[in-house]
């Protein structure tokens, strides 16, 4: 099989959702370039992400985990900027062509797609070590586009889903799978939800977002620095699974403070529209959150156990110490 059967097989199958018809999708796969129509009154917004194996998932990972992953990995930045999802292109690095590799894969990147809305415009294929990336590309109404930049004093800080899940889910990867709890945390590590309907409903009023790739304490410390403000967070109002709170309870504060990769979104929203905003997020299924205001000055404080502390946005030990200190 040579570069472009496979492309033509398994990637420009056009029975597949992932390359049906897209308004605007001009030209999809099978030119030099794609050509893509952004709609009137609309911006584009795009982004990149990169799986390389073995440093963002393990060696001899299941081809259509890897397909969820990196898609859902790249369509949550576009969630974070309330972007509608439209298109993406893929770059694939495959070391030898497997055949049962490239089907699963691509039946469950075709599955993804289908689940997000979004179309398969183009990629490039090359032999090389295993490595994956996805551009994906948006549209979101002129001047609409969340930034990192806009948190102001007072406004509230929220996230959606529950955190931690991921982190725990890590933990296991090698192990053999004894019950649901610890599958729907897996799950949670190698099927991330992208928040798009959240997003898009969120921007209409929050004033900063960002999608937690890193851990809650980084991503919002991302907004902060850009918006030159501190945060106050209630270690209580941290949304938690009752999965991660089962499975890991003496760890799940502390993965759901610092352990990255949930791909929920951190989103800040003035005081006052707050409750709109909480109204018109009961038709989504995912809960949303307050955990915190926006403060003067820099920097993150928790409080926990009946006080504040300060904690370092980029802590797993620093945090660790912490809840030792507070606890001796
Ligand atoms: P060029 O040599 O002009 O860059 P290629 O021969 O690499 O074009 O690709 C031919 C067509 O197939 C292009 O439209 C390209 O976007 C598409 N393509 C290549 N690899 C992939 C892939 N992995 N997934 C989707 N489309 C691909
Ligand atoms: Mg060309």
């Amino acid at each position: 099989m040579d570069e472009f059967s496979l492309i033509k097989r398994f990637f420009d199958d056009p029975h597949r959702q992932m390359t049906k018809h897209n308004q605007s999708l001009v030209q999809g796969i099978g030119d030099d370039c794609a050509v893509l129509s952004v709609p009137d009154g609309h911006d584009l917004v795009f982004s990149l992400d990169t799986l390389v194996e073995s440093v963002h998932f393990p060696v001899g990972a299941n081809a259509g985990d890897i397909a969820w992953r990196l898609l859902g990995a790249s369509v949550s930045d576009l969630a974070a900027m309330g972007a509608q999802a439209n298109n993406f292109t893929l770059a694939l690095t495959l070391p030898q062509l497997t055949e049962a590799w490239l089907q699963d894969f691509s039946e469950n990147l075709a599955l993804a797609a289908a689940c997000y809305g979004i179309t398969l415009a183009g990629g490039d294929t090359t032999k090389g070590p295993l490595a994956l990336s996805a551009q994906v590309q948006g549209f979101v109404p002129k001047g609409m586009a969340m930034l990192r930049s806009g948190a102001s004093v007072g406004d509230f800080i929220c996230v959606s889903g529950t955190l931690g899940d991921s982190r725990a889910g890590l933990t296991l990867i090698d192990s053999e799978i004894v019950d649901e709890d610890q599958r729907y945390l897996l799950e949670r590590y190698y099927r991330p939800t992208p928040r798009l309907e959240v997003g898009q409903l969120v921007r209409e009023h929050a004033s900063a977002c960002i999608d937690i790739s890193d851990g809650l304490l980084a991503d919002l410390n991302h907004i902060l620095s850009r918006s030159n403000v501190a945060a106050k967070i209630n270690s209580q109002s941290v949304p938690i699974s009752d999965a991660l709170l089962r499975y890991a309870p003496e760890h799940a504060l502390q993965w759901a403070l610092t352990g990255g990769e949930d791909f929920e979104l951190c989103f800040t929203v003035p005081a006052e529209r707050w409750s709109t905003l909480q109204y018109e997020l009961q038709a989504q299924d995912v809960p949303v959150s307050a955990i915190g205001v926006i403060a003067e000055s820099s920097g993150i404080e928790i409080f926990q156990d009946g006080h504040w502390e300060s904690i370092a946005a980029d802590g797993f030990n620093h945090f660790s110490t912490y809840k030792k200190e507070t606890r001796d």
